[in-house]
């Protein structure tokens, strides 16, 4: 990723607006089916044990061919949308977005999704001698997967899900113009999800069906993590912000998700709410007070490895999206 804009301080006069009251659905009770925070975490460490899954690479490949595996293991139908796409430096990426879809159902169709590659430079790294090594990207990448492959078996287990659920994961998302560069182009992020929202809009005339809403998943495993309200998720998609929030409080990882607004990240969400047009929100974690970033002490680093995954947190972003789908 990716690069917050400056309205950090306008956002931050919505903080104090944050809601109190409680309302009828917080008499909801926690659901009992529970999210293995284990199962997660070596869903996450078998992606890295491919190596950084940066694009072109051996490792992207074959990791890429498990993800999808995993999937239809789990009773999904699995679409790979492959392109070549131009990276902001002219390189031609191939790139494979994994659709999975879940059976056919008329309960309602939402989608989660995340990106999949890895960064190939450690740009934000504190020793410029790693600048342009590969990312691990355990957090950064494998973990949104980590948390919709556990979904995945999960919903393959129990049929009494509100919503129908499908699953995509984004490539070449972290492509993205390096720090090192003079010019940076918000454009070059996400280029797999600016790819299928195009190829979305154009299959809507054969098939109209559409997702109600979007919840996309990015560095949902990082030790102390704290997810605040990203700002183009409360632009566009607002009601699904609260009703997240809500579902973590329920489900008793409230103090994960607070009531706290941050700034417009740009992320796979973008495309999915400018180009598709399904309201979708970014889980995407925040540090206030981390000098590094506000992404975490590991974002854009070498450090992003399996070292410093947390199974606590994996937990409360898993458990409040079961809340979320079961409860
Ligand atoms: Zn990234």
């Amino acid at each position: 990723m990716k690069y917050i804009w400056g309205i950090i301080a306008a956002s931050m006069l919505m903080v104090a607006c944050g809601t109190t009251k409680k309302s009828e659905s917080e008499e909801q009770k926690a659901v009992s089916i529970t999210f293995s925070a284990d199962s997660a975490y070596n869903y996450c460490a078998a992606q890295c044990q491919y190596g950084p899954r940066t694009m072109n690479s051996e490792a992207h490949e074959k990791c890429g061919e498990w993800i999808a595996q995993q999937f239809e293991k789990y009773g999904c139908e699995v679409e790979l949308q492959k392109a070549d796409l131009k990276g902001y430096d002219g390189t031609i990426l191939k790139s494979t977005n994994i659709i999975a879809r879940s059976p056919k159902s008329d309960k309602p169709r939402i989608m989660i999704c995340a990106h999949w590659d890895s960064r190939p430079w450690a740009d934000n790294d504190p020793d410029e001698a790693n600048w342009k090594k590969p990312v691990m990207a355990a957090n950064d990448g494998a973990s949104g997967v980590a948390v919709m492959l556990e979904l995945a078996r999960l919903l393959q287990q129990n049929d009494s899900a509100n919503v129908a659920v499908d699953f995509i994961c984004f490539d070449a998302e972290d492509w993205g113009t390096p720090q090192w560069e003079d010019d940076s182009d918000a454009s070059s992020w996400a280029l797999g999800a600016q790819y299928w929202a195009k190829e979305y809009v154009s299959s809507l005339n054969t098939s109209p069906s559409t997702y109600q809403y979007g919840i996309l998943l990015d560095m949902v495993g990082g030790q102390s993590a704290t997810f605040y309200r990203e700002y183009y998720s409360m632009k566009y998609a607002q009601s699904i912000v609260e009703k997240v929030w809500q579902a973590a409080s329920i489900a008793g990882y409230g103090s994960y998700f607070p009531n706290k607004d941050n700034g417009g990240i740009t992320d796979d969400h973008l495309p999915v709410n400018e180009v598709a047009n399904i309201p979708c929100i970014d889980i995407i974690s925040h540090y206030p007070d981390c000098q590094q970033s506000n992404f975490g002490p590991t974002w854009h680093t070498v450090s992003d490895d399996m070292e410093h995954i947390d199974k606590n947190t994996l937990q409360a972003v898993g458990q409040t999206l079961i809340q979320l789908i079961f409860g």
